[in-house]
């Protein structure tokens, strides 16, 4: 049964093939016997889940439908589910338990999922690893040795080793796309503002989205159905239609524009990624799609703009965790600043320490206009670019990845190193553009994704080209070994 996909799933709920609590029991079983091989959960909430697979099996029996009904998934460890431990990966949430659903959570709860747990992650998702974790790194389920990517790398080896069918993650910088990416998974980011952010624990706000991973684009429209909409609680929310995304998926090719940048195929790109890339591009051309090349002059500056953009978000989000209001609080502090310093010092690991020293000096004054403000002015022209290359194509492709999987710890000692990583996605996050990863094949047996990035709340297009491409390959319905 661990074989199913969300879809499936559905079609065997339905035609009473089996129950959600059958099921549910199954993937419990499953996640106990081989998830101490991956570390892919935080938490796993077997009698949460089981009571709601009870409940929707009853839902069901009273003649109610819906593709998600009973539909076994798990989510993230930052989105807050009430009454369960909601951690971030870092030893200062390790004690808290979320009073409230995030809207996320609460969606789909009603559209009746059932909650198997809480996934690892990158500790407050900072990361393109999954090494960052309070509770230690998450392991690729296609090599053991090496990282499923970050900071949603928990959902991704959970989903790649077939240990429930789809996952929700966030995407900052790439953390959705990345790690669909290295362990062959289908991963949305959606359009800034299309998903609700309330609930999910903040990094970077003007760039953090929370999407599904799954093993298909048709289980991600599935996915994506019961996240998406208008919520009065986020501010930044958009009240704009939520479409049919099933219903785009059959959608034919046939003279759709394709876009290649041709920054995304220079220096730094594996050439065995481009190989497999490229091949991905001649099957979307057999279906009717047709390529250009265009130009995104200043994604060069990317990187950097996003490395004072997010740190300088997440030195004031994080600004809240001072061992007073909830959180890791420090045995017998002195007075009030000794209380602050060891709290948030012991509380928080090195890699956010780090991040929030970036952000506080950047924010600085003195320094605003050198660094924030300038990284805000290249934002704009990042989108601007964006802007004018979809006036001529309909969607773009490259790789989602300049390397494959490394090995954990390889790149430990040099954190830039680890930045680099994320150059071809942070650029929809810069612009809120919606964005998709897709496998694309294999290089010494470690995944590839392919990505591809549309117009705002084209996500249906995104899920429409993917589940094209996913009707003519079949590198998504290969199981890692021993998974
Ligand atoms: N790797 C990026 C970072 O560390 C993106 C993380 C994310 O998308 N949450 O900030």
């Amino acid at each position: 049964m661990h074989q199913l996909t969300l879809a499936e799933i559905a079609r065997g709920l339905a035609d009473k093939s089996f129950s959600s609590e059958e099921l549910t029991r199954a993937l419990l079983a499953r996640i106990h016997q081989l998830d101490p091989q991956l570390n892919s959960f935080i938490s796993v909430t077997d009698d949460l889940a089981i009571s709601q697979a009870k409940a929707a099996d009853a839902r069901r029996a009273a003649g109610e439908t819906g593709a998600l009904l009973g539909a076994p998934i798990a989510h993230k460890d930052l989105f807050c589910t009430q009454g369960v431990r909601t951690s971030c990966g870092s030893k200062m949430l390790d004690s808290f338990t979320a009073p409230y659903d995030a809207t996320v959570v609460a969606k789909l709860a009603e559209a009746g999922t059932v909650t198997l747990g809480k996934t690892n992650m990158d500790e407050f998702a900072m990361g393109s690893a999954n090494e960052s974790s309070h509770y230690g790194a998450v392991k690729n389920p296609w090599s053991l040795e090496h990282v499923p990517g970050g900071s949603s790398g928990g959902s991704a080896a959970a989903v790649a080793a077939r240990l429930l069918p789809a996952a929700t993650g966030t995407d900052t910088g790439g953390s959705i796309r990345q790690p669909a990416a290295l362990t062959s998974l289908t991963g949305l980011k959606p359009t800034y503002g299309r998903v609700s952010r309330w609930g999910m624990i903040a990094y970077a706000s003007s760039l953090d989205q929370g999407g599904p991973m799954a093993r298909t684009a048709e289980d991600c429209a599935l996915l994506l159905q019961g996240m998406a909409g208008f919520d009065p609680k986020d501010s930044t929310s958009i009240d704009e239609p939520v479409p049919d995304y099933s219903a785009s998926l059959n959608t034919s090719l046939q003279g759709l524009r394709i876009g290649l940048p041709k920054e995304y195929f220079g220096a730094g790109l594996d050439p065995r990624i481009a190989e497999l890339i490229q091949a991905s591009v001649k099957e979307l051309e057999k279906l009717g799609a047709v390529i250009k090349e265009i130009s995104l002059p200043n994604v060069q500056h990317a990187i950097p703009a996003y490395y004072v953009i997010a740190p300088a978000e997440a030195s004031s989000n994080l600004s809240r965790f001072d061992g007073v209001r909830f959180g890791y609080r420090c045995d017998n502090p002195k007075d009030l600043t000794d209380l602050y310093k060891r709290s948030r010092g012991e509380g928080f690991g090195s890699e956010v320490q780090r991040r929030i020293m970036v952000g506080t000096y950047a924010l600085s004054a003195g320094y605003y206009d050198a660094y924030y403000l300038k990284a805000q002015k290249i934002r704009r022209l990042i989108k601007n670019d964006f802007m004018a290359a979809f006036e001529g194509v309909d969607v773009i492709l490259g790789p989602t990845t300049p390397n494959l999987a490394w090995k954990i710890g390889e790149k430990n000692a040099d954190p830039v190193a680890a930045y680099l990583e994320d150059v071809y996605t942070i650029t929809a996050n810069l612009a809120g553009l919606p964005g998709l990863s897709m496998p694309a094949g294999f290089v010494d047996g470690l995944p590839v994704g392919v990505q591809l990035l549309a117009p705002y709340f084209q996500e249906g297009r995104l899920l429409n080209v993917a589940h094209q491409y996913q009707q003519v390959t079949d590198w998504h319905t290969r199981a890692p070994n021993g998974f």
